[in-house]
């Protein structure tokens, strides 16, 4: 199974969403989520959204 990064349950039990990131050009497993519910209640638990907008208008 592939647990939850946020809250442990198997992903594929669910509707699964992934998340890379890129470390020297090559894309990196970063997590995966149970849906898109989990990915955002591990960005605000995390902190991983603070100060990161890419644009302000
Ligand atoms: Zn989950």
């Amino acid at each position: 199974m592939t647990a939850c990064t946020y809250c442990g349950c198997d992903v594929t039990a669910h509707d699964p969403v992934y998340v890379e990131e890129v470390e020297d050009s090559d894309r990196v497993p970063a997590g995966q989520f149970c849906n898109y519910g989990c990915l955002a209640a591990h960005v605000e638990t995390e902190g991983l959204a603070e100060g990161t907008t890419c644009r302000i208008d």
